[in-house]
């Protein structure tokens, strides 16, 4: 049987684990897997794109288990009730090819996406951290800020969105978080009235908004010295938040830049601005200690986060693991398992069939 986990199941698992645990928890599978970078077969995604979004098919594997995630992005969807990005994935045996969970990956990606942003960032960012400029307050928002409260030590957010019903949003989530014992530490949230005063003595800046455009949240004018900036919204072709110019200070060795697969992030991240040479150290390294990553104080530390399957197999690794431990989710025929597997038509034939739903 494969067991299957909804969205309900996640917020079950939430409600008994809490977010943040699990943000840490599965951050140590996707560290792990990151660390066994080179026993994994490893793609692009494949997008379907079309003018209003793109469709994407994320597969990775590794001698033991294959995964693949389904996942959109539409910007324009909540205006029409729907959420911008949206994810379903499987996880399957390798030796068999048998499914042997299903899940939702709507909030799952939201976690770990920022599991993935607070790894690199303690990788990659200064050790002081305290405060960090959010801009963009929509789905994910949340998640950024809660996996950077609990696995780096941030205290002070900066909020800026062009909708101020996303702020608002933001706001009172985290507080009702804080409030509920979410963190021990005292929080201090900023609304701010434009990016560029969010961004003014931040030590990390997220950037998570989305708009399938060519756009420059960021320009070199807002970027101080020893920042690191976790480039989150931009992760499809035509679609950027860095003035180019940020990136070009890496020429002279001012600013380095971090991926997570370069053969996807040359096409989909801030990179895609930048000729096919431009220098980029993909995050593994940095993790196993081939590479070093942030080289001074004073050094602008970039990750140019796309979302990586990588990080999805890891995830749904998670998910499978706890899911099991806490005995949340459901078994269900996703695929026939038969006493005699050839004889398939033994499953429509009605009088011979021996699948039957639980009534
Ligand atoms: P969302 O639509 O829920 O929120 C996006 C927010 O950005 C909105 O509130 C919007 O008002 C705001 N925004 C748009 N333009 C802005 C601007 N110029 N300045 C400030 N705010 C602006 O979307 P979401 O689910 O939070 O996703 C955000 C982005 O992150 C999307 O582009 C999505 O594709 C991307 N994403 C990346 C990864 C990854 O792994 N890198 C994973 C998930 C989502």
């Amino acid at each position: 049987m494969t067991r299957y986990i909804d969205v309900i199941n996640v917020q079950e698992l939430a409600s008994r684990l809490g977010v943040a645990n699990m943000m840490t928890e599965m951050a140590g599978f996707i560290r792990e897997d990151y660390l066994r970078w080179e026993q994994f077969q490893k793609s692009p995604r494949t997008a379907n794109h079309s003018d209003v979004g793109v469709i994407e098919l994320m597969p990775a594997s590794d001698e033991k288990h294959y995964a693949f995630k389904y996942v959109n992005g539409h910007p324009q969807n909540p205006t029409q009730g729907l959420s911008t990005v949206m994810a379903f994935g499987v996880l399957a045996e390798v030796a068999t090819g048998f499914p042997i969970l299903l899940s939702e990956l709507t909030v799952t990606t939201a976690m770990r996406t920022a599991a993935t942003s607070a790894m690199a960032a303690q990788a990659l960012a200064r050790p002081d951290c305290r405060s960090m400029a959010l801009i963009g307050n929509g789905a994910q928002s949340e998640f950024q800020a809660i996996a950077f409260i609990s696995m780096l030590g941030i205290t002070e957010l900066r909020l800026y969105d062009v909708d101020p019903a996303a702020t608002d949003k933001l706001e009172s989530n985290l507080r009702a978080w804080a409030s509920t014992g979410g963190t021990d530490q005292t929080l201090t949230i900023i609304r701010s009235a434009s990016t560029a005063q969010a961004v003014r003595g931040a030590d990390i800046v997220t950037t998570v908004t989305a708009d399938k455009t060519k756009a420059t949240i960021l320009t070199l004018e807002m970027i101080e010295p020893g920042m690191h900036i976790n480039g989150v919204g931009g992760d499809c072709p035509g679609k950027t938040e860095l003035d180019r110019r940020i990136l070009e200070q890496t020429y002279q060795g001012n600013t380095r830049v971090f991926a997570e697969y370069l053969p996807q992030t040359r096409i989909e991240g801030e990179v895609q601005q930048m000729d096919a040479d431009f220098p980029v150290t993909e995050l593994w390294q940095v993790l196993a200690g081939h590479s070093q990553g942030r080289q001074s104080a004073q050094q602008v530390t970039i990750f140019d986060s796309v979302g990586f399957a990588l990080e999805d197999f890891s995830a749904l690794r998670y998910l499978h693991h706890v899911a099991l431990e806490q005995g949340v989710g459901s078994e269900i025929h996703l695929v026939p398992q038969m006493q005699d597997p050839k004889n398939l038509f033994g499953v429509v034939a009605p009088r011979t069939s021996s699948l039957r739903r639980a009534a």
